[in-house]
């Protein structure tokens, strides 16, 4: 068969199952209330959990990062690419989310797939162990992948069945837990704690992908790890910048000797061009607003719209479609708010009737979630108005 006639049935095959993806293309700026493919909706499409992607004050920062400091950074960090503008979020950011450490610092990435892949690589080389969970993020397990350790996958969230493959594997060679700290999916969050003991008994890392907790989990937004209190040399924290925070980017906070060997060793974050000093800038003044009172007010009108979906998600008979034998999924009490369908096509004809009656809630099909749990991921905002989801409600109770 011709190169291009392999494409085009693989193409027709994905069409067939229902699992063709599209973009749909916004001409407004990430909010509740954009225009997508030239139609006025409210979207439950982002992971802009505190509204902050238009925030008028980042979009002044990052024009003024821009003035500062121009445009490009011009290289990658080790070679002439590391800016003032770097250096100083990290320090924000060892500050705000590193008290789980002695002597906390942080490491700035251009993405989270960057951060994951730079982590995983650089911990876990051959002959080393990754213990990861069965959902972690697609980005974990490429990470674990390229770092050609030996990987084995635990049970979704299961601490005991860890403990046990730990127990297991008596050699000496160096073991890493990952695992992401709000499931992207399901909104569920890890147990932390019990996997912080496991890491403690055995000497391995626990890697925390907190993409989706970051500036969200916490009082104070500094995140899952920080939320719990827990304190350890042995946590390695992962954040991201495009999510809560509104901007672009990712972050690494662990003990200063972990950060000083991920600038020696992983070549993702070698051989890269840093990103733009202005998207860091403008990053810093985020994690200022996240950390301030304009964060904290944000977060509880946040925890209102989550408290006000997820009473009426667990009221909603499930809609399993063809396929009844999908398992329900676990209580979410984050911004992420699955709505299990089961059916690929079931899943795609629901988000299709809402979008016609005004409402974007993306649905999501394997291989992003396990064959048989097509859903839709209804994702929150600070941004949203209480009314949105009242209405959004009504809707969806008639459909
Ligand atoms: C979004 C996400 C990433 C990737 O972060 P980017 O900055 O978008 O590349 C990694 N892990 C999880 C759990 C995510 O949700």
């Amino acid at each position: 068969m011709h190169p291009l006639e392999a494409l085009d049935a693989g193409l027709a095959d994905l069409r067939a199952r229902g699992l063709q993806r599209r973009r749909r293309t916004a001409d407004t700026p990430c909010a509740p209330r954009i225009r997508i493919d030239g139609r006025d909706v409210v979207a439950f499409a982002s992971n802009d959990y505190l509204g902050l992607a238009n925030h008028p004050a980042l979009v002044e920062a990052l024009a003024e990062g821009a003035r500062r400091y121009g445009v490009g950074s011009g290289g990658s960090h080790l070679l002439g690419g590391h800016s003032r503008a770097h250096a100083r979020l990290e320090d924000a950011l060892a500050d705000y989310c590193g008290g789980f450490a002695g002597n906390p610092r942080a490491l700035s990435f251009s993405t989270g797939y960057m951060a994951n892949l730079a982590m995983l690589t650089a911990l876990a080389g051959p002959g080393a162990t990754l213990y990861s969970d069965a959902l972690n993020h697609a980005s974990l397990i490429d990470g674990a992948r390229l770092a050609r350790a030996a990987v084995r996958v635990y049970p979704h969230a299961d601490a005991e069945a860890l403990g046990a493959m730990l127990a297991d594997d008596e050699g000496d060679g160096v073991k890493v837990i990952v695992t992401d700290a709000v499931f992207s999916m399901d909104g569920d969050i890890a147990p932390l704690a019990d996997l912080l003991a496991l890491a403690e008994r055995h000497r391995a890392w626990l890697v925390v992908d907190d993409a989706h907790g970051f500036g969200v989990q916490g009082g104070d937004g500094a995140g899952s790890v920080a939320a719990l209190g827990l304190r350890s040399p042995l946590l390695v924290y992962m954040g991201t910048l495009g999510k809560a925070a509104g901007v672009a980017g990712a972050f690494v906070v662990a003990e200063e000797t972990v950060i000083e060997w991920l600038i020696q060793r992983a070549r993702a974050y070698i051989f890269t061009t840093a990103a733009a000093p202005a998207l860091a800038h403008a990053a810093t003044r985020s994690v200022d607003l996240m950390r301030g009172d304009e964060g904290a007010a944000r977060r509880a009108r946040l925890l209102g719209h989550i408290e006000a979906l997820a009473e009426y998600l667990a009221r909603r008979p499930y809609r399993t479609g063809a396929d009844a034998k999908a398992p329900g999924l676990p209580r979410s009490s984050t911004a992420i708010q699955p709505l299990l369908v089961g059916e690929n096509q079931a899943a795609l004809d629901l988000a299709d009737a809402l979008l016609a009656q005004g409402f974007w809630a993306p649905a999501v099909r394997p291989p992003t979630v396990p064959p048989g749990t097509a859903r839709l991921r209804l994702s929150l905002s600070a941004a949203h108005e209480p009314g949105d989801i009242q209405r959004f409600i009504e809707v969806l109770s008639a459909s």
